[in-house]
């Protein structure tokens, strides 16, 4: 008695380990992982039953099956019945529309989707997913139609286009151009209505620019932009740099730029700055002028920009400035983006258009630099002054002095780096600073464009 008593004592010792031990190793064995295999959707709430939606399934523990049904008003179809033989931890499956479900006219669908995993969880089953979404099925592409736009647009150049664009689930709206910049409209005077400031960058050999409208199925409508291009011819500038510049302006600033630490020859130096340097300083003048507002916009009217009262033209806009020293052609080159503008001494740096001050600090060779958002993707800038009188986030109103010219960052003399930006691409200064020029290419079509509007309603 005693004995049989002790061993079924140990026998259930034994059992008792054995339960534990399989416990423990069904818990922390990943052939036991309880995770459902995670599942997403490129779609999930309308579709146009052109794009496919493409499920991506994940598992750690590998995938067993996967099943997805389109379920309509009238009947279902099986569109994907996977068997994964292997543990193959991911897959990618495209679901495409059955063809009775585009003739049963069904507002909205649902597809169901069911994916297990290879765990040995759940008496050997694996763990399994099922989701399901109702997708509005929305087949009509947005309506869009431009009505009014610049009738040209110059190398380097600004324009304008406004357009009309409507569907119920609008997802965006945005103009895209043959050089990979994507201008983003605002909505304009009345609801429907949307306007850009175009742009035609100096570096870009040709323009063009498509305004797209796409709709959360991914329906999509184009509209090319009605534009005459008019080229432009830039000055080629060579330029040989002497010792007494190098040892000179180009040592001053070697001094004070993080990109110089360490660097002691002098053409190298140079180098650095005209383009490393340059290239910061513009990235971020760029990031500061890309910006623009959702609200919508009921009039467009700048005055012409005269930033310096009687300020000469020292060297114009788009100049590209090649560089050769003793001998070497072509040691460095870089574009001018902007106006240098000279009259006196710290003269008064002017904002002829109202605006928000957006920069105003030192930055790089642009010396002490404010940068005015006036709204609409226009943005204005002014390098090398000697002193600001704005902060950021200052309102500045028509003629309202901002700054004194000077020559801080890379300047040689006195003088006013003024800089026009539409959506953060550098454009000709003098177009806005004539008034014809804003009046043929700008404010009429605006006018235009408002009375057009104002008839359809
Ligand atoms: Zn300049």
């Amino acid at each position: 008695m005693r004995r049989s008593r002790n061993g079924s004592g140990i026998m259930g010792l034994v059992i008792s380990a054995i339960v534990v031990g399989a416990i423990g190793f069904m818990g922390f064995s990943s052939k036991f992982e309880r995770v459902d295999p995670k599942i997403t959707l490129s779609k999930t709430a309308y579709w146009n039953f052109k794009e496919p939606i493409n499920v991506n399934v994940e598992d750690a523990s590998g995938l067993k099956s996967f099943t997805a049904t389109i379920v309509g008003p009238h009947d279902e179809w099986v569109v994907v019945d996977d068997v994964t033989p292997s543990k193959v931890t991911k897959k990618s499956f495209q679901i495409l529309p059955p063809k009775g479900v585009r003739n049963a006219e069904a507002q909205s669908i649902v597809l169901k989707i069911e994916a297990t995993d290879n765990s040995l969880w759940g008496m050997f089953m694996g763990n399994t997913h099922k989701e399901e979404v109702t997708l509005i099925i929305d087949q009509r592409a947005p309506m869009l139609s431009i009505i009014s736009s610049s009738y040209k647009i110059q190398k380097g150049g600004s324009a304008i286009v406004i357009f009309k664009a409507q569907d119920e689930q609008m997802e965006s709206l945005k103009i895209k151009t043959s050089f990979g910049k994507t201008f983003i409209a605002q909505p304009f005077y009345k609801k429907g209505y949307y306007a850009s400031l175009l742009a035609w960058p100096v570096q870009s050999e040709t323009f063009s620019a498509t305004v797209v409208a796409r709709d959360k199925a991914g329906n999509e409508t184009q509209g090319s932009v009605p534009l005459r291009l008019k080229d432009h011819l830039y000055k080629v500038s060579n330029i040989e740099l002497s010792d007494a510049f190098l040892e000179g302006k180009i040592a001053e600033l070697a001094n004070t730029y993080e990109q110089t630490v360490g660097v002691t020859d002098r053409l190298e130096q140079f180098r650095i700055i005209n383009e490393k340097v340059r290239a910061d300083n513009e990235k971020i003048i760029h990031e500061v002028t890309s910006k623009v507002s959702n609200t919508m916009i009921s009039d467009f009217k700048p005055i012409p920009f005269y930033p310096l009262v009687n300020g000469q033209k020292v060297a114009d806009f788009g100049d590209h400035r090649i560089y050769s020293y003793k001998g070497q052609e072509n040691v460095s080159q870089a574009y001018h983006m902007g106006l240098d503008l000279a009259s006196v001494h710290n003269g008064s740096v002017i904002a002829s258009n109202g605006g928000t001050v957006v920069f105003a600090q030192p930055n790089g060779i642009y010396g002490n630099l404010p940068i005015i958002d006036h709204g609409f993707g226009l943005y204005t800038l002014y390098g090398h002054c000697a002193e600001l009188h704005v902060q950021e986030k200052d309102h500045v109103v028509s003629a309202q002095e901002i700054a004194k010219t000077g020559m801080s960052g890379y300047a040689m003399g006195d003088h006013l780096h003024f800089g026009i930006l539409v959506q953060g691409i550098e454009v000709r200064p003098e177009e806005w600073m004539d008034s014809k020029w804003i009046q043929d290419n700008i404010t009429s079509i605006v006018d235009t464009a408002k009375m057009f509007i104002d008839q359809q309603q």
